[in-house]
């Protein structure tokens, strides 16, 4: 039979990696891409329907009045025959169906005509999804397409947009291009599903301490706007339309993590901005990476050391595109305000890959390999000299460096270099003022750890980047859910990079940040600290149970466990070193039961309040 319901239908469970702590129960919204739009969700007074049927109408009037005017440019630029197109689409707005169950959804669940059209349209996009028939199936972009117009229409309006606070996203990739918009202060939770532990939805969701859960391969097909829907990272499990019985088991893991995890971390914040120092005295630097500014506030409040990272891409998602000179210089001076006297850095623009595509940039074959990072930099010289001039006259308001994304040759350095160099010249010129910056070079592909030691001579620092390390290291996507248990961070070829790394650093003097989210996950953390790393910057979030883990360890048993690892004959080997050596020698932090028998990224620590994930 099943569990049902209180609609009488059965719930349904998908399994997948939990990447960010918690749980949560609430409503589906669909977000294609993450791009949720102007949807939210509110409930009218009876006396509002009326007004809301007419709001839906007139959007529907605006959406006919566009589609007219674009056919008949079609039809004057390209012939009538290939005008045809958006008669499918007027079609649509004529629909007697769709526009009844619209009307019928506002009327009886007394919703906004937003959520209304969402909830029908996505109605209509399930339907389709199961068609065999390939050229039908094809036509849900032309519904998405109508949706997303009567939603523009509907946008027009001056009311306030926002989530309702119940609202669960549910995506099928939850790319940074799209997330920009969001208003997540409302969203209770995040399932999507491609992903993996480093792709951008987990660091983005561990950021802004919600709980998500990704690699759920098809349940953005299945979950329809408005249902109700159960996320439980801990376990990875994620219920659609769930029964009373798991809505109220998940709801009650839920209470129990927010009591536990805040009592500690409240705990720990007493100690706020204090380096963490291991039991036998060795000190830590615990730094904030930064993406979004609803993660400003967890600077301060987590304890950070400053910026230890900013991905500047979310400055040019939240903008569409590139900001102008001047925007810029506003959003990198407050971010140094945020960070205060242990400043910020600045990574350039790290577009194209698995990020950001610029627009105008075709569609590449193999992204993580092509024009992405440094070399779009460097290929679009007027977006690098107004991001450099911006963060130079940024500078002079407070302390900023530069992160190179990245880096495979130290002529890449050198090329940013020279144009640091020429555009500071230039503001001078200009009677503009501007600030010191260091240049550091993120070490995150094999050929920079290769060379190391000589890029080492040419930046004022490393900022280590563990995810594009595992991910070209060991040749795995980092946002491929499929491959998931490939991405092992513990891999003895990871390990040794990460130690010529950090010797390479130690040799020319400069000091190296590991900002990947290996650093921010306790039992990482700990194994980085036997690697010879001193400042390790994360998810703000992450700070206190970090800083919990590295307390309750000593250095020399940390470095004696990275050393037997780095013998290790594979990442499963090494896997087993930690996990019997911590438990050995840290057992109340570690228990050897808690830990289920490592597979990729399958670590579980919850006794330090962190799920790492729980690939099965
Ligand atoms: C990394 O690759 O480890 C890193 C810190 O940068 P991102 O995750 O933005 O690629
Ligand atoms: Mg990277």
């Amino acid at each position: 039979m099943g569990r049902r319901d209180r609609n009488g239908r059965r719930e349904r469970v998908w399994r997948g990696v939990g990447v960010s702590d918690g749980a949560a129960v609430g409503r589906v919204l669909r977000v294609h891409g993450g791009a949720a739009g102007n949807v939210y969700r509110a409930t009218l007074e009876e006396a509002e329907v009326r007004r809301e049927i007419r709001r839906f109408h007139a959007a529907v009037r605006l959406s006919r009045r566009q589609l007219l005017a674009i056919k008949r440019r079609a039809e004057q630029l390209l012939g009538a025959e290939h005008a045809y197109i958006f008669d499918a689409h007027l079609l649509m707005l004529e629909d007697r169906k769709l526009i009844d169950d619209v009307e019928g959804h506002i009327r009886d669940e007394r919703a906004n005509a937003e959520w209304a059209v969402k909830v029908v349209t996505d109605k209509l996009l399930a339907v389709y999804a199961e068609i065999k028939d390939d050229y039908l199936r094809e036509r849900s972009s032309d519904i998405e397409d109508v949706m997303r117009r009567l939603l523009v229409a509907l946008a027009g309006d001056e009311r306030a947009q926002r989530l309702t606070d119940d609202a669960i996203l549910v995506a099928d990739e939850l790319l940074p291009s799209a997330v920009a918009d969001l208003d997540f202060s409302r969203v209770r939770a995040v399932a999507s599903d491609a992903g993996g532990w480093t792709s951008h939805a987990a660091i983005i969701a561990r950021g802004l301490g919600i709980p998500a859960v990704v690699g759920l391969r098809d349940l953005f097909r299945h979950a329809r706007t408005g249902d109700e829907i159960a996320v439980d990272a801990v376990t990875g499990e994620v219920t659609l339309r769930p029964s009373a019985e798991t809505a109220a088991r998940v709801r009650e893991t839920a209470g129990r993590l927010r009591s536990t995890s805040s009592a500690a971390d409240a705990a720990t914040a007493r100690d706020a901005r204090a380096p963490a120092r291991t039991t036998d005295g060795v000190e830590i630097v615990l730094r904030a990476n930064v993406e979004l500014p609803a993660e400003y506030e967890g600077v301060s409040r987590f304890g950070a050391r400053g910026i230890g990272l900013f991905r500047s891409e979310f400055l040019y998602a939240q903008h569409g595109g590139a900001p102008g000179e001047d925007e810029q210089v506003a959003a990198y001076a407050e971010l140094a305000r945020v960070a205060g006297a242990d400043g910020a850095r600045v990574r350039l623009f790290d577009l194209g890959g698995d990020k950001l595509a610029p627009a105008a940039q075709e569609a590449e074959r193999n992204p993580a390999l092509g024009l992405r990072a440094i070399r779009l930099c460097l290929a679009r010289g007027d977006m690098l000299r107004t991001q450099v001039r911006a963060v130079l006259r940024a500078a002079a308001r407070g302390k900023l460096d530069l992160v190179l994304p990245m880096i495979s040759d130290v002529s890449e350095v050198r090329a940013v270099r020279r144009v640091v160099e020429e555009e500071r010249a230039n503001l001078r010129r200009e009677g503009t003022e501007a600030g010191d910056v260091g240049v550091g070079a993120m070490i995150e592909v094999p050929s920079a750890v290769l060379v190391a030691d000589r890029l080492a001579r040419e930046v004022d620092f490393f900022s280590l980047g563990t995810n594009d390390l595992v991910q070209y290291t060991l040749a795995v996507d980092r946002s491929n859910g499929e491959v998931a248990d490939w991405f092992r961070t513990l891999h003895p070829a990871v390990l040794a990079s990460i130690s010529r790394t950090v010797a390479a650093a130690a040799d020319a003097n400069i000091p190296v940040v590991v900002c990947g989210e290996m650093a921010g996950t306790p039992a990482y953390a700990v194994v980085l600290l036997g690697l010879g790393a001193r400042d390790l910057s994360m998810t703000a979030t992450a700070i206190p149970r970090v800083r919990r883990a590295l307390e309750g360890v000593d250095a020399a048993g940390a470095t004696e466990i990275a050393r037997e690892c780095l013998q290790a004959s594979g990442a499963g080997e090494a896997e087993e070193i930690v996990r019997a050596r911590f438990a050995e020698r840290w057992g109340a932090l570690f228990p050897p039961k808690s830990l289920p028998a490592p597979k990729g990224e399958g670590y579980n620590f919850p006794e330090i309040g962190h799920t790492v994930s729980t690939s099965s």
